[in-house]
């Protein structure tokens, strides 16, 4: 009989801020208010990714040193002429230490496989843990959708040594479910255990059990306070990335304090 066991690990809660909110006055209230409360969550990762050129600025207005720092994407190339591109090595100089990739958002706007592919390597060549989205737009029953899902973890992890592993989250983010309240969306426990377990087997096939256990899958999708616990429980998610509940403080601040005492 196997004597490995997953060690705890903290839940890891993750707000990405999207385009919003429009005032860097707003941005830093919201940050102000959620870093106030951060240190009281002691069993919880917290990483914020607002928009990238409010960093600097929010880093300064909280002195908490539990939120760490995110964005929201980079560019495929380290160094390049590419107006408006933010480059790993800019979000890592203004306090960044995550970056997402592949975030359906992005991917809608033209970002395949390919150049998710290419920027996580340049990210994580800077330095910088990568958050890389996957997710179906729709489900079928047939199961066609984890065959797209696969396509997405082989592109972005085919030939990976393992020693970039630990530098690589996963979050499976269902488009069906972004963007709706969590009533709307109605994501069911199983939908999310379902894809937890797919994750972890794409990584036992390639790497071993231990090393897919070791794994951090984040679920995305229309989580708020009143699903946390179903997610972190039920869903057996390591961990969430949220969207617009991160920017309301009193549900962030009430997310954190469920995830801080999932048991
Ligand atoms: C997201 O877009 O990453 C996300 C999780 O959004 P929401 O929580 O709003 O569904």
């Amino acid at each position: 009989m196997s004597t490995h066991v997953t060690p705890p690990r903290k839940p890891l809660i993750m707000g990405n801020w999207k385009m919003k909110p429009a005032l860097l006055a707003d941005a830093k209230t919201i940050v102000t208010k959620i870093g106030k409360q951060a240190g009281s969550f002691r069993n919880v990762d917290i990483v914020l990714c607002p928009p990238a050129v409010f960093l600097s600025e929010l880093k300064r207005a909280t002195t908490s040193r539990k939120i760490m720092w995110g964005a929201q994407d980079c560019a495929t190339r380290r160094e390049a002429s590419e107006t408006g591109s933010l480059s790993p090595a800019q979000v890592k100089s203004v306090g960044a230490k995550y970056v997402i990739v592949g975030h359906s958002e992005r991917r809608a706007l033209g970002d395949t496989d390919e150049i998710v592919r290419t920027k996580m390597d340049v990210a994580l060549a800077e330095g910088l843990t990568v958050v890389v989205c996957i997710g179906e737009r729709v489900r079928d029953t047939r199961g066609d959708y984890l065959q797209l899902l696969n396509a997405q973890l082989i592109s972005a992890f085919k030939g990976r040594p393992r020693t970039e592993l630990d530098r690589i989250i996963i979050a499976y983010e269902p488009l069906w479910a972004i963007g709706k309240s969590a009533k709307e969306a109605n994501v069911q426990p199983g939908d999310i255990h379902e894809m937890m377990i797919f994750v972890r087997k794409f990584f036992a096939e390639r790497y071993g059990k231990a090393i897919a256990d070791e794994r951090v899958v984040l679920y995305g999708g229309s989580v708020e306070p009143v699903n946390t616990r179903m997610v972190l429980t039920q869903g057996h998610a390591d961990g969430a990335l949220i969207g617009h509940a991160s920017i309301v403080p009193s549900d962030f601040l009430s997310i954190l304090t469920i995830a801080n005492e999932r048991t």
